[in-house]
This record gives C-alpha cells, structure tokens and sequence, in this order.
C-alpha cells in the first residue's frame, strides 16, 4: 500500500493509473476506521481496480464549538487496517497542503437540502463537506466514489452537487454497518460512557419502531415523531437534537407519509452527539 501525503503525487499517480485504464475506486474518510468504513473499502475493492482511501479530518466542516480537535485520530492504527482491507493508496494530506493556510478564493455554498436535520444545527457544515469532496475528486479522480447512508443527508447533498456541476464519479451510497445491538458503527462511539454505550441502542429501536407503525398505516409524521421522543426520553439520558421525518434524497417536509421516506434523528450525550437514520419506501 502507497502513503501518500503530497497532493501533486496524488494527482499525478490518479493521472496515470487512468492512462493505463485502471478504474479507480475512492472511499473519503476522516480516519479512526472502523467496520463501517471497512464494509465501504470491501465495496470500492470489489468493483474498480484500484482503491484509494484518504484519511483528513476537515476543519471546514466543524464549527466553533464541536470537536475538530478531539476528533479521535489514530494514523498508524488506520494504516494497519487499510492495508489488510486490501487498500491501494492512502491518501492522507495535511491541512495546510489542503486549505493553502486558512483562506480560499472561491468556495461552494450549498442551497438545498441543508436547512433540515444537521444542516440547520451545524452552519455552514454541508458547504465544509461539499468544498472538501470536491477538492478531493479533483486530486484523486475517481470513477466511482462510496458514502455511507449513516450520513443520509450528506449523501443527498454531494448526489446534488454532482448533478449541478456534471462531476463525472458515480456515487455509491452504501447501507450503515451497526454493532450487534443495532448501534450505528462511529468514530465518536469511543466518546460514550458506559451507561450511555448500553443507552445508545434505543436510538436504531425507536427508528424501526417508527418504521413499523409506518408500515402498519399510520401516516402522520407528527406522530411517528412523538412516539420516537417519548421513546428516547423515556429509556436514555440522550438530550434530543431532532427526529425528523422528510422525504428522501430531496428533504422536503410531508405532511402525508408517502413514498421514499428517511426518519433520522440526532442526540447529545455527555461527549457525543450520534447520529442515525432509516430510510424506505411506503
Ligand atoms: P467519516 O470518517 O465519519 O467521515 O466517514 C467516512 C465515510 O464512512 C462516510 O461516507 C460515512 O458515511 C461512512 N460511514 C461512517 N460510519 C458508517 C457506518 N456505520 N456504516 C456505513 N458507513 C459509514
């Protein structure tokens, strides 16, 4: 496996890997890999010929008062997983090498899809994220690109932003991978105490309890909301950010529950704020 830290020998060995036809796969993430992040890899592995993981913590999409600098890091840990998933090239560029210093010239604003769920709660996120993956498919230049539907709305959001700029990488938005008790696979899992580690499964339950009386008739979202509150509130010490429901990839309200719908949700706990989400068709 390549480590590769310079964003011209990215570039320039994406460049060439094209010229000999290879098809490169590309799998973006913030490091602290986990099985969530492997299942992505086993993807990306399976369909092109080369896969290239980048590891980069993004300032820009972190606001003042979260946690870009306890984000958990652990580089060479990350470097021994990626080599046994069987990973190509490690992307892994410096901050500085990224952002040229602190200030760009041009940046991306994203319009739609992002006054909902994280995106009203984290200004200025999704442009944070967008501005990155862009930066990053121009480096790595990949035909095919995996996000995970752990972060739905950000899938929704680079879906439009390949359409709106005709970006040439095919998005592949794979199911969220969780721990046995139905837990979501995260980075920030390591930050929850026990107590709120034996919690945290009530967050997916409530989810496919809400799925469930979806599939049973009921078709008011203001319902489905309650019960998913009641049930957090009831069996976790979890401060709700919001439980949502919207129709999915295009995050519009409803007032009806019909069609291809996503529930999502978001809580603090002490150190961590989880995310989850279920999305289907009715
Ligand atoms: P992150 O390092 O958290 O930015 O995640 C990098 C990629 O891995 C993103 O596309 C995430 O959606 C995806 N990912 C994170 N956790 C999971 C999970 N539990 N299951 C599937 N994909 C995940």
């Amino acid at each position: 496996m390549k480590i590769i830290e310079s964003i011209t020998e990215m570039q320039k060995l994406s460049q060439e890997m094209r010229l000999k036809g290879q098809s490169i796969g590309f799998v973006p993430t913030m490091g602290f890999l986990h099985e969530g992040h492997l299942t992505l890899i086993n993807n990306a592995r399976k369909e092109n010929d080369v896969v290239v993981v980048s590891i980069f913590v993004n300032p820009l999409q972190f606001g003042p008062n979260e946690d870009f600098g306890s984000y958990p890091r652990d580089i060479e840990r990350d470097q021994k997983l990626a080599q046994n998933a069987g990973v190509d090239v490690l992307f892994n560029p410096s901050t500085d090498g990224m952002y040229r210093g602190t200030t760009m010239s041009a940046s991306i604003q994203v319009k739609e899809r992002v006054d909902v769920l994280c995106g009203k709660k984290r200004e200025g996120h999704f442009d944070g994220v967008a501005t990155v993956v862009s930066k990053l498919f121009n480096i790595v230049l990949p035909h095919r690109a995996y996000f995970g539907m752990k972060d739905a709305q950000q899938v929704a959001v680079i879906h439009g932003l390949i359409e709106d700029f005709n970006i040439p990488v095919q998005l592949v938005p794979i199911e969220t991978i969780r721990e046995e008790d139905g837990l979501a696979k995260s980075s920030r899992n390591v930050y929850l105490s026990s107590q709120e580690r034996n919690e945290a499964p009530v967050l997916y339950k409530s989810l496919v309890r809400g799925k469930q009386a979806i599939e049973e008739g009921e078709r008011d979202p203001e319902k489905i909301k309650s019960m998913i509150i009641e049930n957090i509130t009831s069996e976790t010490t979890a401060k709700i950010d919001y439980v949502d429901i919207y129709s999915y990839p295009e995050l519009k309200p409803l007032t009806v529950i019909s069609g291809k719908v996503i529930i999502a949700l978001a809580i603090k706990f002490t150190k961590a704020r989880l995310i989850d989400n279920i999305s289907f068709d009715v």
